[in-house]
């Protein structure tokens, strides 16, 4: 039985729609297979249907063989042709499965020299001195043997078994209570991966042919990675690493090891890794590393940003280079000039203990400032709020004193996950957020990506200038369902407490109103659907000149405006925040941007509404009393700011700054 069709899924067959389709295939005993342009793949593997490469208005084929062929080949191409209708959304979402996020890019090796020591990039401020714990997981090396044909079949089941163990114990893992959805979708990623047939079909084939188990499945894993590397996608691409991962815990589960753990690093020890993926950051102990450095990674990476919420010195970027320090039982590092100094002798040793005694001085004298509420001469309060990217770094901000949350950036909950996070899925997160600060406003930004990130199930264009393209506000707007179920997350997360959204990269006044009218329209089905829901402040960020000049016709849209310097300032100095050759350029205190901040917050002050701020400018302390002049009343900032700012603040208003 076979039927063919024109594919009619939006995004293609990758990511969630892949999952579900799988699902349904699964559903039926009969083989089920998908061809297109005379390639046939087994339906029931999501690896290999994502390596097919099926897009929208694609032509495939569904060819099934079996009990139940009939009503499989309907049902798939029923799918295929309409493909929101039938599918039991709440099992899908249950089932799929969300990953890693990308590891970040690497940076190229910066020499060493200079002020001596090895040269990073300055990732997170802040000194420290400690023992070594170096992460580097040896690489498993295929043993090559060759089977005898009477100890296959053992090898089969050998291999079958691990894979068993495996899965038995990620889904112990995703039982445990205590689990963070973060984690949960990294561990669901691994497991689905784990009980797919490209890896287990192939790998067992490689054992037919005579290979032991371990072999045939790193040659398995890697012939299929590559085949994703391979991908002209930058989302499929990065589905590799996770088939590395599953991989590497298959043959650690055949050769009865476990991977070292990061649980046992040493108080104010320094973790020293080529990289640190999602799946370790997400168990690493955070409170007890004394600092961070990375072969990968840049300032802007994963790493480099849960190092700042935690206050975390960390040097990243060193390449090649941090292979040096796997041997060192000591290192020093210098988060804020990017350097870290293997086995120093003593002359560094007494230079970093006074800079870390002077820190840490420094850091217990702040903690007096965090319940301060600073307050203006006329009694008006300035909200010291935090930046924060994930759930996990709430207790950092609050135990910094945090006054609720300038600046929630939501994208790393959709570059988490292998699908679209679901409306439940980001209506518990905003509420878990907002019900974190019950006295405080907490400010979601909707989703701000473009095509320099990848999220599962948007396709990006290929752009000269992704900076100037497709992304922010703009993209949102272009897909309405996808903005849509994060507009009605944030509808029923208000309920909970202050909630206030923001829209980031707007340019004019008119995406402003298109997004008023589409929270109307889901404010209107969630009432029919009877669906407790509230309405929320909708602020903009003034992070494009465009919205400096339009500021006076935005402010009479929006109940606030939050400024956000790391764009405002590579737009309007027209500088690339990424690149280092114009990094003098790129900076927040020129006299054009803080013209660009002043004319925003007179549009502010003249319309009677608040402008707060949250780029990296807002802890600056040479800028904060000429923010405080022009009338600025929030400054949000990385939680380990939060305290010296409020200092700041008390001394500014006391006089004494
Ligand atoms: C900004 O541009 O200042 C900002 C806060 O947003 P992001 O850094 O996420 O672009
Ligand atoms: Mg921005």
């Amino acid at each position: 039985m076979e039927r063919s069709t024109i594919v009619r899924v939006q995004e293609g067959l990758h990511a969630r729609p892949a999952t579900r389709f799988v699902r349904l295939a699964k559903g039926f005993e009969s083989d089920v297979e998908i061809v297109k342009g005379g390639k046939a793949v087994s339906a029931k593997s999501s690896v290999k249907l994502m390596l097919l490469g099926v897009k929208e208005d694609d032509e495939v084929t569904i060819r099934a063989e079996g009990a139940d062929s009939i009503e499989a080949v309907e049902a798939l191409i029923a799918y295929l042709e309409n493909p929101l209708s039938g599918v039991d959304e709440a099992a899908v979402e249950a089932q799929s499965a969300p990953a890693a996020p990308s590891s970040a890019p690497a940076n190229r090796p910066a020499p060493a020299g200079g002020t001596g020591g090895l040269k990073g990039v300055p990732a997170s401020a802040g000194v420290a001195l400690g023992p070594v714990f170096a992460h580097f997981p040896a690489q498993i090396a295929p043993r090559n043997e060759t089977l005898a044909p009477d100890q296959i079949g053992a090898e089969k089941a050998l291999f079958e078994s691990a894979v068993a163990r495996l899965q038995e114990r990620l889904d112990q893992s995703l039982a445990a209570d205590g689990m963070q959805d973060s984690d949960r979708g990294i561990v669901a990623a691994l497991r689905d991966i784990a009980a797919d047939d490209a890896l287990r079909d192939e790998t067992l084939d490689a054992i037919d042919g005579g290979l032991d188990a371990v072999s045939a499945v790193i040659a398995a894993s890697s012939r299929l990675a590559g085949e994703f590397r391979a991908l002209d996608d930058a989302y499929l691409s990065a589905r590799a690493e996770d088939l590395d991962a599953i991989a590497r815990q298959i043959c650690l589960a055949l050769l009865g090891q476990e991977d070292a753990r990061l649980d046992d690093i040493a108080d104010g020890a320094i973790l020293v890794a080529e990289d640190i993926g999602a799946w370790d950051l997400a168990r690493a102990p955070l409170k007890r590393l004394g600092g961070v450095v990375c072969g990968h990674g840049g300032a802007t990476s994963h790493v480099a940003i849960i190092a700042r919420t935690h206050g975390i010195p960390a040097v990243l970027g060193l390449g090649d280079a941090v292979h040096q320090l796997r041997e060192a039982s000591e290192a020093a590092i210098d988060g804020n000039a990017g350097r870290v100094f293997a086995d120093p002798d003593d002359a560094a040793r007494k230079r970093f203990a006074e800079m870390i005694g002077a820190a840490d001085r420094e850091k217990e004298a702040l903690k007096a400032y965090k319940d301060l509420v600073p307050r203006r001469a006329d009694g008006k309060i300035i909200q010291v709020a935090a930046n924060l990217g994930a759930l996990e770094e709430i207790e950092a901000a609050r135990e910094a004193g945090a006054m609720g949350v300038g600046l929630f950036r939501t994208e790393l909950l959709f570059m988490r996950h292998m699908h679209l996070p679901s409306e439940d899925m980001q209506a518990e997160t905003y509420a878990t957020l907002a019900r974190a600060f019950p006295d405080h406003p907490v400010i979601v930004r909707t989703l701000d990506i473009g095509g320099d990130k990848p999220i599962a199930g948007v396709e990006f264009p290929e752009e000269e200038n992704p900076f100037l393209g497709w992304r922010g506000i703009r993209m949102c707007l272009d897909r309405p369902d996808i903005f849509k179920v994060q507009l009605r997350a944030l509808l029923r997360a208000a309920v909970h407490g202050n909630l206030q959204v923001m829209l980031p990269m707007v340019s004019d006044v008119s995406e402003v109103r298109r997004t008023r009218v589409i929270i109307e329209e889901c404010a209107a089905e969630l009432a029919a659907e009877g669906v407790a829901h509230a309405d929320f402040p909708l602020g903009v960020m003034i992070e494009t000149p465009a919205a400096v000049f339009a500021a006076p016709a935005l402010a009479r849209e929006v109940a606030f405006f939050s400024v956000g310097t790391n764009d405002l300032t590579q737009y309007v100095m027209a500088a690339d925040r990424l690149n280092p050759a114009v990094a003098t350029l790129n900076d927040a205190s020129h006299p054009a941007v803080m013209a660009a901040i002043e004319q925003a917050a007179q549009a502010a002050l003249a319309a009677g509404i608040e402008i707060g701020m949250c780029g990296e400018a807002a802890a600056r302390s040479d800028l904060i009393p000429e923010f405080i002049r022009m009338g600025l009343t929030e400054l949000s900032m990385s939680p380990a700011s939060v305290q010296g700012v409020k200092k700041q603040l008390s001394e500014l208003f006391s006089g004494a700054g």
